[in-house]
């Protein structure tokens, strides 16, 4: 048997975090692999190819802020770039910064074990999408998971739905080739923000589209529009990324300059004002148009009926305008989608909406879909159903830790890291946009070069010192998932079913997954720690 080949440093995953740790990593001059399951690089951007996939947070805020020379060299077509071209961008940064070299696709990281003695992983792999029994190992001084927060599918929990005779395209594993849906009956199940992005283009084509509406979601324009230079020129650039900064969320919105007032503390009609004044902007502003929306009370009630009487004005049958119309969760008590003519697309005539409260379904057949009304006839079947996030991809792997602690059974009762980036028990190992850490809440660009820039400064801190082992400590994970689950608890995304809180996959315990104190406060606690001398970690010298 052959020696595994040993490394500094492995990374999983080759989206946006992954390529970026590559290259930071690489210029301290150590050894890196990178192993991703596709067959190409990108992450969420290589497997979401549905139609109408677009980021929601605008792209200039989306590209990496790394490099003035990769500023230079690109420009983004769109407010909000199309997935084939953030996925041209990721390939442009491949090559640009020569990574290909060090990234293994089609290969998934199935087991990754501390070696307490060697300390270090010994991490085996497979050949991914191949019914093969072939496997190779590593070994890697440093485990980093750059899996994703968005990259496990959930398994879709509809009955009958492996028996439907016709395609099933899943949103987040589209074919690469695309889909003609001309002249075909099409259903689609899910209204999140995949399934709002793609129905509104599916309408277009297909003869007849039925759309299955469980949950209806807050949806806000995104008025998106054509990019010119100058709305991406250095200053710009600069400009937003300074008050990005800034802010809770990570994005520019208004330069920063965010209201600081509770809706309360203003009249009926200045409320109304700036709702109408961020509706019109576009985009996920309207979250933080007052420091109030985002909890119970009259402001979140206020946002929620502005939203209402949006979708009455804009659906012509009272109806159905009425079922598009969400009740059942507040105002952001669901990830906000962000939309290009979705209501819009429920006034044509090929495009029905199927109210799965009233009707839920009973199964899908050979033919279609079968509700406790109806049976639908269907030629292709669309699941926009979301995924196991944030913690799906990390327990799909065979993660064991000091003494062979299973890190599924550790994360049983819901996931506990130290500020998101490490696990009591899990000595060498870190994880990019973490459970714990603002992620998802924020823009995950920016969270992800932050995580990227923290974890390359500490593995230089380790060699420079000549460390062999971190590890956070049981105190310091404790204290740090208490001060995660008291700042969620005032909110309404906290305590609402949701992807955030796992409520999405059946039986998965529900925990608040992100961390939504803000990003600066999240950096400032993160830089702090480091300055420390990673105060809340136990270092231990070769
Ligand atoms: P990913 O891009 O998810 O990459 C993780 C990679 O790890 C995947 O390629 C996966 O195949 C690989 N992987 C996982 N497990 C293994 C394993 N065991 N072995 C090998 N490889 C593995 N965020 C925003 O801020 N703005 C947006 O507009 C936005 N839009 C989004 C749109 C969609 C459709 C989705 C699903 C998410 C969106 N997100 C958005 C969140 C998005 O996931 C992040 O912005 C970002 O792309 C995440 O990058 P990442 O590298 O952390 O993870
Ligand atoms: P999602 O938000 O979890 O939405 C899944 C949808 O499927 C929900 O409407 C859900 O209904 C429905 N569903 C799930 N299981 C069902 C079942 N058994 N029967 C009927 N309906 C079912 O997933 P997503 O739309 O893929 O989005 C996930 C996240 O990815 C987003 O929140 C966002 O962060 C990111 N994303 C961003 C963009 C973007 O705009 N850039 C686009 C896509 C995704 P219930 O609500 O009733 O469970």
């Amino acid at each position: 048997m052959t020696e595994p080949d040993t490394i500094d440093v492995l990374v999983v995953g080759a989206g946006y975090a992954g390529l970026y740790l590559l290259h930071r990593l690489r210029a301290h001059g150590l050894s890196v692999r990178v192993v991703e399951a596709g067959d190409g690089v990108g992450g969420t951007w290589y497997w979401n190819r549905y139609p109408g996939a677009r980021c929601d947070v605008e792209s200039v805020e989306y590209g990496y802020s790394f490099s003035a020379e990769l500023d230079s060299e690109w420009s983004w077509n769109e407010r909000y770039s199309t997935q084939p071209q953030i996925l041209a961008y990721l390939n442009r940064v491949a090559d640009r910064f020569d990574l290909r070299r060090d990234i293994q696709l089609n290969t998934r990281v199935v087991a990754a074990h501390y070696d307490d003695a060697g300390r270090s992983w010994r991490v085996r792999t497979e050949p991914a999408g191949a019914d093969s029994d072939e496997h190779a190992e590593l070994v890697a001084r440093f485990c980093v998971m750059a899996t994703g927060c968005l990259s496990k599918p959930k398994t879709p929990d509809i009955p009958g739905v492996g028996s439907f005779a016709g395609p099933t395209y899943s949103t987040s594993r589209w074919p690469h080739e695309g889909v003609d849906f001309t002249g075909q009956r099409v259903g689609i199940i899910g209204t999140g923000s995949s399934g709002v992005q793609s129905i509104p283009v599916i309408a277009e084509q297909a003869a007849r589209l039925h759309v299955f509406q469980r949950t209806a979601n807050y949806v806000v324009p995104a008025h998106n529009r054509e990019l010119t230079n100058a709305d991406q020129g250095p200053e710009e650039l600069a400009e937003r990324r300074s008050s990005a900064l800034n802010t809770r969320s990570g994005l520019a919105f208004d330069g920063g300059e965010l209201n600081e007032r509770a809706a309360t503390e203003v009249s009926e009609e200045e409320r109304e004002r700036e709702f109408e004044r961020l509706w019109r902007k576009g985009g996920l502003t309207m979250l933080l148009a007052f420091t109030d929306v985002g909890t119970e009370g009259p402001t979140n009630e206020a946002a929620a009926e502005f939203v209402h009487r949006k979708i009455r004005e804009k659906v012509r049958d009272p109806k159905v305008a009425e079922t598009l119309v969400p009740r059942d969760h507040p105002f952001g008590a669901k990830r906000l989608c962000v939309d290009t003519g979705y209501y819009e697309t429920f006034n044509r005539d090929n495009v029905t909406l199927v109210n799965l409260r009233e009707t839920p379904i009973e199964q899908v057949i050979p033919t279609g879909v079968r509700t406790t009304a109806e049976h639908i006839e269907l030629d292709a079947l669309v699941l926009a159903t979301g995924f196991d996030a944030m913690t799906g991809a990390l327990t799909a792997i065979d993660i064991r830790g000091s003494g062979g602690a299973r890190l599924r059974q550790q994360w049983a009762n819901g996931p506990s890291t130290y500020l998101g980036l490490a696990v009591a028990g899990f000595p060498n190992l870190f994880t990019i946009t973490g459970p714990g850490s603002p992620s998802v809440l924020s823009n995950m660009r920016l969270s992800i070069e932050q995580h990227v820039d923290w974890i390359t400064d500490c593995i230089r801190y380790l060699d420079e010192h000549d460390i062999a082992s971190i590890e956070a400590t049981e105190a310091a994970q404790d204290s740090w998932v208490a001060h995660v689950a008291e700042v969620a608890e005032p909110t309404v995304v906290a305590h609402a079913n949701n992807w955030y809180v796992g409520s999405n996959v059946p039986g998965k315990p529900r925990v608040f997954m992100p961390y939504i104190g803000g990003v600066p406060v999240y950096r400032e606690t993160c830089e702090q720690v480091a300055k420390d001398g990673y105060q809340g970690f136990v270092l231990t010298s070769a």
